[in-house]
């Protein structure tokens, strides 16, 4: 970086990106009012917090209190500089970098991010353009993966010896301390380091903006004592339980999908992908963590959920789609293929516009337990029906919405050939049941039905989610001073008569910042309170946010002002007629004649004033 980045292209910038966009990328907004609100994306929570201000260009999480402009966000999320943050934006609104101050896209990532960058480069130029890669070729064409997708998913090939890659990044420059916490290297007892990944397919693993963090690697050969995938271990930069294979390209597709899809691993997203749907993402070989169900949350509520289509795939969509239903509002839907069926089998044997037509079709969470429930029984059996259609009902039963309800159980009564109204008599005595069970027990263990309509973020946190305690803003601490800033920034009528009242703000950083208003205002033509926000210390920049967001009046008397001054000249005479009775005790206490005079005769002044 050359220096500062000219102030006004800052302000270009910012005024050619609308912040409710930028951080859409992030979290998925909904308008209330004037204010779009989401969840937080620097701290988990159920109900959203997260408020972002159209009108002013700011942002505010109102539980953990961050909060700025667009710049401001980018920094937070994606750990930037200032200088970073505005090239980012820059980029987003298609707007060129002045002349020497391009920050180069790879000196700002940390060593190891480096490393797994250049070999991920590094492995998918050996898989399209080496001899040694051609062994790697040949099996994508088996696995049928196109060029296309190769190229989509930076696929790459690990050759077979144990120091390709080694000897390429010490090349580069890298010291052995560095790529040895890379996870990329084995280590040998006398410290020497080995590819871990050879002959082996690799598939890169990105973190939420597509930076590479770790690998997965496909056995080629036939080697059973090789395990058929083995992933990087965990590092400083990759945390499994955290990581979504294809987060960062979902993410963009979900706005056109509408949904993210859920699969059990990796070739299911590139099968899917292959058949048209972005959208695709899946965990790394473990069953689902609450990070990454909040990850898909923030994104959308609409998840579908498409396991293997065998019996332990299907029993964890079950404990997926639980898991789902007990975390928060999600509109889920559930794949089962048939003839047990993984995706990329049900691709390759039926076709990409089938597959999409069985994600179309996917259940809803209860025609799913139902189908389950269905399977489990012999319906010729008359007591087997029995106990599945007190099995059925008792499901329903924990359906919030009554539509719905009797929704299923119209399906059941066609389906079994009872009739309705006997399902509807068990289904009354099962509600009973849970509401017994439920004012006698408070927890909400099966409370996994979700249902927009009656939200069940009223019952208690589930343990899985922080309870922060609820920050107080800067204008809940001080109201008369946030207000008088406030005043002293939007008008120079109120700006004027403050000054003209020798008018002090008592706390240091409200009165810093009136000074930097001055200050600011006096150097620019057109002075902002966003473009302000840039020009202060970080530490301060709360105060403004707080006070632009707290959907303050612009208009006011001299009566409102007079006020709030005298409130804060009560607070701080209160302050001061405490330290004098201190002083009167202590005079007193001495038999300090003078001086207890002295500070009685002060002490009356100030009540005066109080009147
Ligand atoms: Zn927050």
């Amino acid at each position: 970086m050359a220096g500062r980045i000219p102030e006004d292209f800052i302000a270009e910038v910012r005024s050619n990106v609308n912040i409710v966009d930028v951080i859409s990328q992030y979290v998925s907004l909904e308008k209330k009012g004037k204010d779009y609100i989401g969840l937080c994306p620097f701290h988990q929570e159920k109900t959203p917090s997260f408020t972002v201000n159209e009108e002013k260009q700011f942002f505010k999480c109102f539980g953990c209190g961050k909060g700025g402009n667009v710049f401001k966000f980018l920094m937070y999320k994606d750990n930037l500089t200032f200088p970073e943050s505005v090239q980012r934006v820059a980029e987003f609104a298609h707007i060129a970098m002045p002349a020497g101050y391009n920050t180069s896209g790879g000196t700002k990532l940390s060593p190891i991010m480096r490393i797994n960058k250049d070999a991920e480069d590094f492995y998918h130029r050996v898989l399209l353009t080496t001899k040694a890669g051609e062994r790697g070729m040949q099996y994508t064409k088996k696995r049928q993966l196109d060029s296309n997708t190769l190229e989509h998913f930076k696929i790459g090939y690990a050759p077979k010896e144990d120091n390709v890659l080694i000897t390429y990044l010490r090349s580069k420059g890298y010291k052995d301390d560095d790529l040895a916490q890379s996870g990329l290297f084995v280590q040998s007892q006398d410290g020497r380091l080995f590819d871990r990944f050879r002959d082996r397919l690799i598939f890169p693993l990105e973190d939420e903006n597509g930076h590479s963090i770790g690998f997965s690697g496909r056995r080629i050969s036939n080697d059973k004592t090789e395990a058929k995938y083995m992933n990087s271990p965990e590092t400083a930069v990759f945390t499994k339980s955290k990581v979504l294979f294809h987060f960062a390209e979902a993410k963009k597709a979900a706005r056109s999908e509408g949904h993210l899809v859920l699969y059990e691993g990796y070739m299911d997203v590139i099968a899917a992908y292959k058949a048209g749907i972005k959208s695709g993402v899946a965990s790394m070989g473990t069953s689902l963590t609450d990070d990454q169900v909040y990850m898909l949350r923030r994104v959308t509520p609409n998840i579908i959920v498409n396991y293997d289509g065998d019996d332990p795939g299907v029993h964890a969509e079950e404990r997926a789609a639980r898991m789902f239903s007990k975390d928060g509002d999600f509109n889920l839907g559930i794949v089962v293929l048939p003839e047990k069926l993984d995706p990329d089998e049900y691709v390759r044997k039926y076709g990409a516009e089938k597959y999409q037509g069985e994600v179309k079709g996917a259940l809803t969470p209860t025609d799913f337990f139902l189908k389950r429930l269905a399977q489990k029984y012999n319906l010729d059996n008359d007591r087997e029906k029995i106990t599945y259609l007190d099995e059925a009902v008792k499901e329903i039963s924990h359906v919030k919405n009554p539509v719905e309800q009797d929704m299923y159980l119209e399906k059941l009564s066609r389906s079994a050939g009872v009739s309705l109204n006997s399902l509807k008599a068990n289904l009354a005595r099962e509600r009973r049941k849970n509401n017994r069970a439920r004012s006698h027990t408070r927890t909400r263990n099966r409370d996994y039905y979700t249902d927009q309509s009656n939200s069940l973020n009223l019952g208690e946190p589930t343990s899985s989610v922080e309870t922060m305690p609820v920050q107080q803003t800067e204008v809940q601490k001080h109201p008369s001073q946030s207000r008088l800033l406030y005043l002293f920034i939007h008008s120079a009528n109120a700006q004027q008569y403050l000054q003209e009242g020798k008018f002090h703000f008592p706390d240091q950083d409200y009165e810093t910042l009136s000074q930097l208003w001055l200050k600011f205002a006096a150097t620019h033509d057109n002075p902002q309170i966003d473009s302000f926000l840039d020009f202060i210390p970080e530490q301060l920049q709360g105060i403004i946010v707080d006070a632009e967001l707290a959907h303050m009046p612009k208009d006011f008397t001299i009566q409102e002002i007079n006020e709030h001054v005298f409130a804060l000249q009560k607070r701080s005479i209160y302050s001061q007629l405490n330290e004098l009775q201190n002083q009167l005790q202590d005079a007193k206490r001495r038999e300090d004649v003078k001086k207890t005079i002295e500070v009685t005769q002060k002490i009356i002044e100030l009540k005066r004033i109080l009147g």
